[in-house]
């Protein structure tokens, strides 16, 4: 039995004031909502803001990033040991925007992870193909490419404490949302590669969320697919209404 997740990254928005104003309203609407995790990624600004606000509810934190080393003369950089001592939980990793913007790459993804499993983290790790290698049938073969190499030296045991998203770069921030058909044949095909390179107890248990412009009207036939274990929700996590509406419609 796999617990859904429904994670909220919020980008570069939400001042300090905002975040507050935001998780309250959350915790308000959720009331004692149990039936998924939930979880929310501030930027690194906001962290302890939001986790003064979350420690004791059920609400979990998230980073939206973190560097490979513990500590050092790296300017700009973000410890994971810091994003621990924030109260962070979960940390999204290889985000496409981080890709894009950013030049990370699957060798990168591959450090981040190993260094979030060493220190507890659990990393939620993006993949997902542009509408370019979609039209050109290069989506398997994408996903493919960014699990072998982020998952590089990984363990089975490790994989135990790691979540997958499959964010298609097309539907991300568009407004178009793959149908739930299409997602589901990613997914299918991600569990598939985990049981073929880890084991069947692996591609049994871990979990795979869905993200690219879901709402609360499409999160539940997207839930409905057998492989869609939740969802990384962009725009529609910067409002309590639409992101609670979302956890509640993804467990209907
Ligand atoms: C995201 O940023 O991970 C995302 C899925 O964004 P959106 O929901 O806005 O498409």
């Amino acid at each position: 039995m796999r617990t859904p997740i429904i994670a909220g990254n919020w980008k570069m928005y939400k001042t300090m004031g905002e975040a507050t104003a935001l998780v309250n309203a959350m915790k308000k609407e959720l009331g004692s909502f149990d039936k998924a995790e939930v979880v929310v990624c501030p930027s690194f600004a906001a962290l302890n803001t939001v986790y003064l606000l979350i420690e004791n509810s059920m609400i979990k934190l998230g980073a939206q990033n973190l560097f490979w080393e513990k500590e050092g003369a790296f300017t700009g950089e973000t410890s994971p040991l810091m994003l621990k001592d924030c109260g962070c939980e979960y940390v999204i990793i290889g985000h496409s925007e981080r890709r894009q913007y950013f030049h990370e790459t699957d060798e990168s993804v591959n450090k981040k992870i190993k260094m979030a499993l060493d220190v507890g983290l659990i990393p939620i790790v993006c993949v997902g193909e542009t509408l370019a290698e979609r039209e050109a049938s290069k989506t398997k073969g994408v996903i493919e490419k960014q699990l072998k190499g982020g998952f590089n030296d990984i363990t089975k045991e490790d994989m135990a404490n790691i979540v997958i998203a499959y964010e298609p770069i097309w539907a991300i921030g568009t407004g178009k949302t793959a149908s739930a058909a299409q997602a589901q044949e990613v997914h299918k095909f991600i569990r598939e590669w985990l049981t073929n390179n880890f084991s069947s107890d692996v591609s049994d248990s871990t979990r795979i969320l869905y993200g690219g412009s879901v709402k609360p009207e499409n999160i539940k036939e997207l839930m409905h697919e057998p492989d869609i274990d939740g969802g990384l929700i962009g725009g529609a996590s910067l409002k309590a209404e639409s992101f609670v509406a979302i956890a509640k419609n993804a467990v209907a």
